[in-house]
C-alpha cells in the first residue's frame, strides 16, 4: 500500500513571516490526516523557521534544490548535509525550471539524489517532457531518458525512499492540466520503468503527478492507479486550497 504524498513547491515566494503565517493558518486542516503524507517545500530562507514550526506535527519538510557535491568552494550552494542538519526529509531535485532555466543536468540529479540519500534526506526527482516533445511524439523517450540517468546512482536496496514527480513541462504554471488518463499513462509508464531498473522495489515507490494541480482536480488525478500523489506549486501557497488539495475530496470547504 503506498501512502500518497501530497507536496507544495513554494518556489521563490514568501518570506519568513508568510511562511510563518501559512504554516498557523494550514496545521489545523491537518490534524488526524495520518493516511496521507503533507510536506512543504518553502524556499531555504524559511527552511528553518518552518522546520521549528512543524517539529512536533506530522507535516514533513523538503528543500527545493541541493549542491552536487558533499561540501566546499561553491559560493551561494547549501550542501545536503547541511539539509540533513535543519530537518528536510525530502528534496526536490531536477525541478524543469531548475532543468531549464539553471542548466541542471541529469548527471548532476543523480549526483544530488545519491549524496541526499547518503545524509538520510528523501529525493523527490522530476521528470517531464516539454509540449513540443510531447507534440514530436517524444513524451516516453523523454521520461524513459530522465528517469534512468537521474536515478543510476540510486541503490536498489534505497529505492523505496526514492519519490518521482511526473511533471509534464507544458502544464506546470501554465494552468493546463494533464487530463487523470493522459498522466495515469505516464504513470504507468514510469511504474514499469522502475520495475526494470528496482525490481520488486518498483512497486511500493510513490510517483506524483505536478502541473496545475488545484482543489477541483486533484481527487480525479488521485482516482489513478499509479498516481500516489501531487506536488504543487501555485496552488499550494494558499493554506485554504492546500488544505483542500491535501484531503482530494472535492472543491469543499474544510471543516
Ligand atoms: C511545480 O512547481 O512543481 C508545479 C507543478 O507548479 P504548478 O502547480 O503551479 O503548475
Amino acid at each position: 500500500m503506498r501512502r500518497p504524498i501530497l507536496a507544495a513547491n513554494w518556489k521563490m515566494y514568501k518570506t519568513v513571516g508568510e511562511a510563518l503565517a501559512f504554516v498557523r493558518e494550514f496545521l489545523p486542516y491537518t490534524r488526524g490526516m495520518d493516511s496521507v503524507e503533507i510536506v512543504l517545500a518553502p524556499p531555504f530562507t524559511a527552511l528553518e523557521p518552518v522546520a521549528r514550526a512543524l517539529a512536533a506535527t506530522s507535516v514533513k519538510l523538503a528543500a527545493q534544490n541541493v549542491a552536487a557535491h558533499e561540501e566546499g568552494a561553491f559560493t551561494g550552494e547549501v550542501a545536503p548535509r547541511m539539509l540533513a542538519d535543519l530537518g528536510c526529509t525530502y528534496t526536490i531535485v531536477g525541478h524543469s525550471e531548475r532543468r531549464q532555466l539553471f542548466a541542471e543536468t541529469d548527471h548532476a540529479i543523480a549526483r544530488k539524489a545519491e549524496l541526499l540519500l547518503a545524509h538520510g534526506v528523501r529525493p523527490i526527482v522530476c521528470v517531464g517532457e516539454t509540449l513540443a516533445q510531447r507534440e514530436s511524439g517524444q513524451t516516453f523517450e523523454v521520461v524513459g531518458t530522465q528517469l534512468e540517468a537521474s536515478l543510476s546512482r540510486i541503490p536498489v536496496e534505497r529505492a523505496e525512499e526514492v519519490v518521482i514527480a511526473y511533471e509534464p513541462v507544458w502544464a506546470i504554471g501554465t494552468g493546463k492540466t494533464a487530463t487523470p488518463a493522459l498522466a495515469q499513462e505516464v504513470h504507468a509508464f514510469v511504474r514499469e520503468r522502475l520495475g526494470k531498473t528496482f525490481g520488486a522495489a518498483a512497486a511500493q515507490m510513490r510517483i506524483q503527478y505536478g502541473g496545475s494541480v488545484k482543489p477541483d482536480n486533484v481527487y480525479a488525478l488521485m482516482a489513478e492507479q499509479d498516481i500516489d500523489g501531487a506536488l504543487v506549486g501555485g496552488a499550494s501557497l494558499d493554506p485554504v486550497s492546500f488544505s483542500r488539495i491535501v484531503r482530494f475530496d472535492g472543491p469543499e470547504e474544510p471543516q
